[in-house]
């Protein structure tokens, strides 16, 4: 194929994006729905999805106070794994990352998902002993992982400095082949547009200022385009899921927090895998474009400004410098910051609430999007079963009475 068929072929595929996103006129809301997402992201579009197709409810809303896909979803650097250490965690990614093996045909959607391997870098012992215990407990569950030396991650990666020498030498890495990134506004779209062929109303501009209970059952909420009834209502917000509990008397233990990222300007393509480091803080992918993308942990204060502060950029650019010396000179093109909320065990809640038909979906800290459409399937079924599928049954908010925390900070930590 020529260059320039390429090149318009891209060019069709774009315009094609960019009418359907300019075509698509938010309906009015109905008085009621069987059920209503709060939260156009692409968890709550995903649940909305696996509602109409898995469990066959047709009558839904999902209600987005912005735009879809406008917060944390387009707002992320899209790393895809499952290699969690714990049981639980690790059984809920593998079932994502085994939806999003089949998601673009499932949608007919590109979701630009690719496998090229998340790798994990260790710079000390401990961090050594902790990617051996987490890379056994992955394949003892039959999740893929290796554990390379410092000879196998140069040959992999040949612009990583692994001289020992460094102030945090490369001392070996675990490596997921089938972890990677995909495109994340792709993955809003194509749950949007496939909830939307199964009678999805998707609306815009529509934000929840309230919610309507009658004793202990949910029964409607209040937003800025009026009143919208409905006996069981999916909060699937990231960052703002503690304002809507509180509309609903509900505290939940969470803080939000920024969370920022940033892409340099498009280069030849280098780094063909995803290089994480949690003792550094910082990670680095080449997107599809080109660029690098490039992100941090969180900002230590809590806040609801999309922003983050500038230390952090510096340390991880610092981090990423010395890790990868050939980038030094690179520029920065674009820097960005989501909210996101952080629950103390650094694991997701997909629960009931004591409120009757109150579900929420929330706490995925810094790592939700490889979540996505596993998220998405077993929020559904809590829903229109009214109890937890088998897979989120432990994430229920009760773990913060019995103290059943599953606690994946080493898993979790900068390494989203
Ligand atoms: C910089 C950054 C990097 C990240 N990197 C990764 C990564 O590499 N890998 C990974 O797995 N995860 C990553 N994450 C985390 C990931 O982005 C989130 O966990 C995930 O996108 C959450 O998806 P969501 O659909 O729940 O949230 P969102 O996309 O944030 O959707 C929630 C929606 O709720 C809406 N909303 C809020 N309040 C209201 C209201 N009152 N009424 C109506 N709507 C409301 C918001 O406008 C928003 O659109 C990163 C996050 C950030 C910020």
């Amino acid at each position: 194929m020529s260059n320039f068929s390429i090149f318009a072929l891209a060019r069709n595929a774009m315009s094609y994006h960019e009418n359907w996103q300019k075509q698509w006129r938010s309906p009015a809301p109905k008085a009621s729905y069987d059920a209503i997402i709060v939260g156009g992201g692409g968890h709550g579009l995903a649940t909305a999805y696996y509602l109409a197709k898995e469990h066959g409810m047709r009558n839904i809303a999902v209600v987005e106070r912005g735009w879809l896909g406008g917060g944390n979803t387009a707002r992320n650097t899209t790393i895809v794994r499952s290699n969690y250490l714990w049981d639980d965690a690790t059984h809920l990614y593998e079932k994502a990352l085994q939806l999003w093996e089949g998601l673009s045909q499932d949608l007919n959607y590109n979701t630009m998902f690719s496998q090229r391997g998340v790798m994990n870098v260790g710079h000390s012992l401990q961090d050594m002993r902790d990617i051996e215990r987490r890379v056994n407990a992955n394949r003892l569950n039959g999740v893929d992982g290796v554990v390379l030396t410092p000879a196998q991650i140069k040959a992999m990666v040949p612009i990583m400095n692994t001289s020992s020498s460094l102030r945090y030498p490369v001392m070996g890495a675990s490596f997921q082949p089938r972890a990677g990134v995909a495109r994340h506004d792709a993955i809003a779209w194509g749950f949007a547009r496939a909830a939307d062929r199964l009678g999805v109303d998707i609306i815009q501009n529509c934000e929840v200022i309230g919610v309507q209970r009658e004793g202990d059952q949910v029964v409607g909420i209040e937003t800025t385009r009026g009143v919208i009834k409905s006996k069981k209502i999916g909060v699937v917000a990231a960052g703002h899921s503690s304002v809507i509990a509180n509309m609903a008397g509900i505290r939940l233990p969470l803080e939000s927090h920024p969370l920022q990222a940033l892409v340099s300007e498009p280069m030849k393509p280098i780094l063909h895998t995803v290089v994480m480091s949690n003792a550094i803080h910082a990670y680095a992918s080449q997107s599809d474009k080109g660029d690098l993308v490039i992100g941090a942990g969180i900002d230590a204060y809590v806040g609801y400004g999309q922003r983050g502060s500038f230390p952090i950029i510096e340390h991880t650019l610092q981090a990423i410098c010395e890790l990868f010396p050939i980038f030094r000179r690179v520029r920065m093109n674009r820097q960005w910051g989501g909210i996101v909320d952080v629950a103390p065990d650094a694991c997701p809640i997909i629960s009931k609430t004591h409120i009757k038909g109150l579900y929420f979906n929330c706490g995925w800290g810094t790592g939700g999007f490889k979540a996505t459409p596993g998220s998405g399937w077993v929020m559904a079924h809590t829903i229109a079963q009214d109890r937890p599928h088998a897979l989120n049954a432990a994430f229920e908010l009760n773990r913060f009475n019995t103290g059943h925390l599953i606690d994946e900070h080493g898993a979790a930590g900068v390494a989203h």
